[in-house]
């Protein structure tokens, strides 16, 4: 059956739509339509940043242990529904159930949970010689979203926001927005003020840049595309409004001589595969020692043939379909690509997977000798695809990694976690984990170059969401 949302969460209420147009929503897995949201108006963008402006002075000044206890209610509420919300998302989005439910809805409530507990301990004001420094929330936020990882990078935005007390309109990604109406109706459930969270769903150059271009909008936090992050920044830049920008990457793995390459091969390719290489931190170039190479090659194929696509529902793989037939195609072009650009191409290909006519799906695919001047070493593919790049030396390894456009993420692999870690200062980036170390959602998250500009996640991603007053007195 289908999901049929018509309204938009203003102002404390659900406001039907006022075009009939809407926007389809298909389950990746088959290709069926899945859902339709109304395609939002500029003048009901301005309703929602007008309700979140009139919220805002009474929503700064509640004290951080009552933000603290909504966002408590929010985060029980969405572990009670985990189940619906990770189906919603493996069907919006292709990831395997199994792993929907911890990652897509385990890591947004652990997050919502997180931050009612860092307003209630946070300290708001200090001294410093004869300043009081105040922090304060920044204003009204448009917040807006990519599909990748939906409701996590919703909630990294919206849980931090509200913690600061800040109000906030969301623009979720119209790829898959279904999870930004449950967390509304969970909001709407807990008894939120009104006008302090907004939701309107829309085209992002209409709606998304009228909430972004509002003079009552005091900050843009933005996650998708460098393309889209760059656009916002200028339209920002007009009234020199705070941003914060989460966008793409393009990590390396570096394994060093010396590291054991059965345990760091296999994580790898698991690293770039998760999600269906759609991750914007998904270690998608795998930097090795030449001497290595016919090792690692061996290595990864064996891995990557333990990864055959199947449905995201029913299946019982860690790799589902892309998003979408656009980006299905997209992926297969930069297959092509390197091919064409004489990449060695060691497992997967253009071909669509057997017994899978229906719905999104690549196979994992492997490109094996890559130069690192290549399309597909230095563009973010968003598939399931792994570039092998060989290295001679130490140094080199590390200026492969540093040569590109972006700086999200990345990986080392040493004998030594003393040794990775040297290493890992080299790297020029937001993130780098050692010798398979997990993500942590305290750490903050985010990149240096074009991967983006300020940080979420824990302490780093609430503080962006303050401004600082110093108050000097005698
Ligand atoms: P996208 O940039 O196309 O869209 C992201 C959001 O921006 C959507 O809600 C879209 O509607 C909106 N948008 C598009 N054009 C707009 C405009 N002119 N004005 C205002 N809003 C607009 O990205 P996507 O395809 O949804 O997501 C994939 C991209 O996101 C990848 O590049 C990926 O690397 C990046 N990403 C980055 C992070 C990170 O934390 N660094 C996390 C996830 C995804």
């Amino acid at each position: 059956m289908t999901i049929v949302r018509d309204s938009f969460y203003i102002n404390g209420q659900w406001v039907k739509a006022r075009s009939s147009e809407t926007l389809e929503v298909t389950s990746s897995g088959t290709g069926e339509l899945f859902a339709t949201v109304p395609v939002g108006t500029v003048e009901e963008a301005n309703d929602a940043v007008e309700a979140a402006a009139a919220a805002f002075t009474a929503w700064s000044n509640t004290s951080p242990k009552e933000r603290g206890e909504f966002l408590q209610r929010i985060s029980e509420k969405l572990a009670e529904r985990a189940d619906d919300i990770a189906l919603v998302i493996a069907n919006e989005v292709g990831m395997p159930l199994m792993l929907a439910k911890g990652i897509q809805v385990g890591i947004p409530t652990a997050t919502f949970a997180d931050n009612a507990t860092r307003a209630m301990e946070f300290t708001w004001e200090e001294e410093v010689g004869n300043s009081t420094l105040v922090r304060e929330p920044v204003g009204v936020v448009a917040a807006i979203t990519p599909w990748n990882y939906p409701l996590h990078q919703i909630a990294n935005k919206v849980a931090a926001s509200l913690a600061a007390g800040c109000t906030v309109v969301l623009k979720p990604s119209e790829v898959a927005p279904i999870n930004a109406f449950l967390l509304a109706d969970i909001i709407d459930e807990v008894g939120l003020p009104k006008g302090v969270f907004n939701l309107i769903t829309g085209l992002g150059p209409v709606v998304g840049e009228a909430i972004v271009s509002h003079p009552k909008t005091d900050m843009v936090s933005f996650t998708g595309s460098t393309k889209v992050g760059k656009r916002l920044m200028e339209i920002a830049s007009q009234a020199v409004k705070k941003v914060s920008l989460e966008l793409g990457g393009k990590s390396a793995n570096i394994i060093l001589e010396g590291a054991n390459l059965e345990k760091a091969v296999p994580d790898g390719v698991f690293k770039c595969y998760l999600n269906s290489g759609q991750t914007c931190s998904a270690l998608t170039r795998m930097v090795v020692p030449r001497s290595k190479l016919a090792e690692v090659e061996e290595l990864a194929i064996t891995a990557a043939n333990g990864f055959a696509p199947a449905d995201p529902i029913t299946g019982s793989s860690f790799l589902g379909p892309l998003v979408s037939a656009a980006q299905q195609q997209r992926v297969r072009d930069y297959i092509t690509k390197g091919i064409d650009e004489g990449a060695k191409l060691i497992a997967g290909g253009v071909e669509p997977p057997e017994g899978l006519d229906k719905g999104y799906y690549v196979r994992p695919t492997i490109f094996s000798d890559v130069k690192n001047n290549m399309t597909i070493a230095q563009e973010e593919i968003f598939g399931p695809v792994l570039s092998i790049i060989p290295y001679d030396t130490e140094e080199e390894a590390v200026a492969i990694a540093n040569d590109s456009v972006y700086g999200l993420a990345g990986g080392v692999w040493a004998e030594s976690d003393e040794k990775a870690f040297e290493v890992a200062r080299k790297i020029r980036t937001g993130q780098v984990e050692i010798n398979g170390g997990a993500f942590n959602i305290y750490a903050p998250f985010g990149g240096y170059k074009q991967s983006g500009v300020g940080r979420e996640l824990g302490k780093y991603g609430f503080e962006e969401f303050l401004e600082v007053k110093a108050i000097q007195h005698n």
